[in-house]
């Protein structure tokens, strides 16, 4: 029978980095379940590849912080390229509710060491983009070391690092079970057993009431076959929830669609500019080779796996990057080559990284809510501690347990685009 110390269902860029951060710490024996024939076919190969500090809340900033500096290094670091691109983020405020809100966030990101976003005036603005219209912008931040990456190439340099270290990928594998057994005792799960005694265990409490109630993971189904295990990592990104079923755990995290619409070649915008945030519509867009990517999160997309693109989404973004900046109205568009992806919405928008309540040997590291990509480094690293040692020095990461949502505890962030 196939065994593993660590089984890993999804091979996007989280479930990569999950077991690069796991080979890292000496645990090699890890087995990446993928059902697809290549990596990168859900939401990673769909991504802007957009990273950026400019958040609202302490957790996502502190993940952003610890992935950026990662993703400036990665190339070193990794040895292969993340194309990590520090062209920076700008938000442009129209109104004051905007302005107070930026301030807001940039005492908090300074308070948490992002200490490099800089209030910008609109004349600041209109020397970056000069073909921005800005008679109704107040103000932004522009953040320099914000930016891009193209999350194909992370995802691979993840995945191969780890490989060269010992990790088996699988591709063409569903896994179609997860398989679970009572768990009156827990002492020979990996995780307990690695887990120093002494060590504040995240949600693996062992209240003997709480344990009688509990099961713990002994393997996985799959289209070839069964694999023994005692720890399971859901990676599996958009379809995370079914994935957790399968252990009869719940999981809060519901698939959106998620437009982008490039344009073709097209000379009337800078060379290089940031990923420019119109605050009053929520239209972003940046440079993408010859062509602008433009982007707008549909307030009428309903929740679902659409992964087909609409065509009538062309003339909604279209209006939108018109209005902001006049010369797009000259860009052409070819519907073809727009495409479709899926987000991984939670209730309360940020991630879910950290054990299954009720299942031992379960982790979840999922419903990044469309920064999955920017995020991949640290929640990698979040998950491969919690496995290993039971908590992380990263982060608080009782924050992002899957408990906050039956215990009222959730994190509002706001900055979501
Ligand atoms: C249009 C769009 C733009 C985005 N822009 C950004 C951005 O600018 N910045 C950013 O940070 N994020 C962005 N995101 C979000 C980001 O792409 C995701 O958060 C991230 O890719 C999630 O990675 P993942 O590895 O969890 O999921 P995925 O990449 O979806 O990987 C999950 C994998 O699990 C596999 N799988 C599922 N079920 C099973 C099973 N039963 N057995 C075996 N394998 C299974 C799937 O085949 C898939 O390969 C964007 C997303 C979209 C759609």
């Amino acid at each position: 029978m196939e065994t593993a110390d660590v089984v890993i269902i999804g091979s996007g860029i989280v479930g990569s980095s999950v077991a690069y951060h796991l080979a890292q710490a000496g645990c090699t024996n890890v087995l990446v379940l993928e059902r697809e024939a290549h990596q990168g076919k859900g939401s990673t190969g769909k991504s802007m590849g957009g990273v950026r500090a400019q958040f609202s809340t302490p957790v996502n900033i502190q993940m952003s912080k610890y992935s950026i500096d990662f993703f400036s290094k990665f190339d070193e670091v990794v040895g292969h390229p993340a194309d990590y691109r520090a062209h920076g983020y700008l938000f442009c405020a129209t109104n004051d509710n905007h302005l107070a809100y930026l301030k807001a966030n940039r005492e908090r990101q300074n308070a948490l060491g992002v200490t490099n976003v800089e209030w910008v005036t609109p004349e600041d603005i209109v020397k970056m983009v000069p073909q921005l219209r800005v008679d109704d912008i107040r103000g932004g931040t522009f953040c320099p070391t914000d930016g891009f990456v193209d999350p194909h190439s992370v995802m691979m340099g993840f995945m191969l690092n780890a490989r060269e270290s010992g990790v088996r990928l699988w591709l063409d594998t569903q896994v179609t079970g997860i398989e679970v057994e009572s768990s009156q005792s827990s002492s020979n799960r990996l995780a307990a057993a690695l887990v120093p005694p002494n060590s504040e265990s995240v949600g693996t409490g062992a209240d003997s009431k709480r344990d009688f109630e509990r099961c713990r993971v002994r393997g996985v189904q799959t289209t070839r076959g069964f694999i023994s295990t005692r720890v399971v990592v859901n990676a599996a990104g958009a379809w995370a929830a079914e994935v957790a079923e399968m252990a009869g755990a719940e999981l809060p995290v519901e698939p959106l669609r998620r437009q982008l619409v490039p344009t073709e070649p097209f000379d009337q915008l800078p060379r290089r500019f940031p990923m420019v945030i119109d605050m009053s519509t929520g239209f972003h867009f940046r440079r993408e080779g010859q062509g602008i990517l433009l982007a707008w999160n549909d307030p009428q997309e309903t929740p679902g796996f659409k992964m087909e693109f609409d065509p009538a989404f062309v003339e909604k973004i279209l209006t939108r990057a018109a209005s902001r900046v006049p010369v797009l109205a000259e860009a052409e568009v070819n519907p073809r080559r727009a495409w479709a992806g899926l987000y991984e919405m939670t209730p309360d928008h940020h991630a879910i990284i950290g054990p299954a309540p009720n299942v031992d040997g379960l982790y979840f590291v999922n419903g990044f809510s469309g920064h999955g990509v920017m995020h991949s480094p640290a929640s990698g690293r979040v998950a491969a501690d919690l496995i290993l040692q039971g908590r992380s020095d990263l982060i608080d990461a009782r924050q992002l347990s899957v408990e906050r949502f039956g215990e009222g505890k959730l994190l509002e962030e706001t900055a979501v685009l």
